[in-house]
C-alpha cells in the first residue's frame, strides 16, 4: 500500500492543497518514486539530474516528467482535475457518471469519459495475483438489459437467468473477509470457469457455491458445499454465497443508478472498477485515493486505442 500520510476529508481541501501543477507533480513523484527517482527511459537509478520543471538522467541524457509514462501523460487536463476526478471515484462508493464529471469538473463529457476510462485501465491493469484463501465464495451474475424494459420487438426469449442469449455473464470469486476477483466471462461454461478457479484460489481454500453444473466437479478437488438455490435453500450454517450477491446487487445498481448503460466492450472496466474499491473498502479516502493515483503509474492508453480496444 502506498501512502504519503496526508489528510484529506473532503473535495474542497483536495482542490486548497493541490492548487497549482507543481504541488501536483510533487505529490505524484513522492508516491511513485518513494526510493528515489527512476529514469523511466533506462530505468537508472543513480544519477538524476532535478530541473525546473522536470528531470534529466546522466545515463542517457533524456529529459522526462513525473507523469512520463503514466495515465496522466500528455493529457490536456490539468493535474489538478485529474486529482479531483481521482477523489471523487474513490470516494463515491457507486462510482461517479462521466456526465457528473463533466459538471463537476466544467471539463467536456468527453474528456470526462476517457478520464475515467483512463483511469479504470490502470485499475485493470494492476494485477492482484495472491490467490484467494479461507471460505471462497464463487458465483456467476448477468448483467445487461430486462426483458420487460424493452419494446416487443427487441424481446429476447430465455433472457432472464443463467441464459446468456441477451446478457453479459460475469464471474465472481471472494475471500470472506477478504478481497474479491471479478471479470467478464464468455459464458459460465464448466471449461470457461475452472482454469479461473484454479489461478484464483489457494488448493486449501473452502469454496462454497450454488448448484449450477458447472460447480458440481469441485467436490472432487476442492473442500466444496452446495447450496440448493432452486429449493429454497440460501444458507445452511456457514454455507452461503451471500457475500458474493451483495457485491453482484452494489455492482447491479451502480451500473443501472450512475451509468445507466455500459456497453459489453466496457463493462471489464465497470467491474474492475468496483472490484478496486471493494477491495479497499477498509482503508481510509486518502489511502484509496493515493493507491489510485499510484495506480496511474501503469501503461498510459491513447484515446485510439481505447475505443478501439475489444476489452
Ligand atoms: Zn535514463
Amino acid at each position: 500500500m502506498c501512502t504519503t500520510n496526508k489528510k484529506f476529508t473532503n473535495l474542497v481541501e483536495v482542490m486548497m492543497h493541490f492548487s497549482d501543477n507543481e504541488t501536483c507533480k510533487e505529490y505524484l513523484a513522492q508516491l511513485r518514486w518513494k526510493d528515489g527517482v527512476v529514469c523511466p527511459h533506462c530505468g537508472n537509478t543513480e544519477k538524476i539530474y532535478t530541473m525546473k520543471s522536470c528531470y534529466k538522467c546522466a545515463e542517457c541524457r533524456k529529459p522526462f516528467s513525473v507523469t512520463k509514462g503514466t495515465i496522466f501523460e500528455n493529457s490536456a487536463i490539468p493535474l489538478q482535475k485529474w486529482f479531483a476526478a481521482i477523489w471523487l471515484i474513490t470516494s463515491h462508493k457507486k462510482g461517479i457518471s462521466s456526465l457528473q464529471l463533466h459538471r463537476d469538473l466544467g471539463i467536456t463529457q468527453k474528456s470526462a469519459w476517457f478520464l475515467l476510462q483512463r483511469i479504470r485501465y490502470a485499475v485493470r491493469t494492476r494485477s492482484f495475483n495472491m490467490p484467494l484463501t479461507n471460505t471462497v465464495e464463487i458465483d456467476e451474475t448477468y448483467i445487461g438489459g430486462k426483458n420487460k424494459n424493452r419494446h416487443a420487438d427487441k424481446k429476447v426469449e430465455k433472457s432472464q437467468g443463467r441464459s446468456a442469449s441477451d446478457k453479459t455473464p460475469v464471474f465472481g470469486l471472494v475471500e470472506r473477509n477478504g478481497r474479491i476477483v471479478a471479470m467478464r466471462v464468455r459464458d459460465t461454461k464448466r471449461a470457461t470457469l475452472m482454469p479461473i478457479i484454479h489461478k484464483s484460489v489457494t488448493k486449501n481454500a473452502k469454496l462454497m457455491t450454488d448448484e449450477h453444473t458447472a460447480y458440481r466437479m469441485l467436490s472432487s478437488l476442492y473442500d466444496h458445499e452446495m447450496v440448493n438455490h432452486s429449493t429454497g435453500e440460501y444458507v445452511i450454517g456457514e454455507c452461503h454465497t451471500n457475500t458474493i450477491e451483495g457485491f453482484w446487487s452494489l455492482l447491479k445498481r451502480g451500473i443501472i443508478g450512475i451509468y445507466h448503460n455500459v456497453s459489453e466492450k466496457h463493462l471489464d472496466a465497470y467491474v474492475d472498477e468496483f472490484e478496486f474499491r471493494y477491495n479497499t473498502k477498509n482503508i481510509t479516502d486518502v489511502e484509496r485515493f493515493e493507491n489510485m493515483l499510484y495506480l496511474g503509474n501503469s501503461p498510459r492508453i491513447t484515446y485510439n486505442q481505447l475505443i478501439n480496444a475489444r476489452t
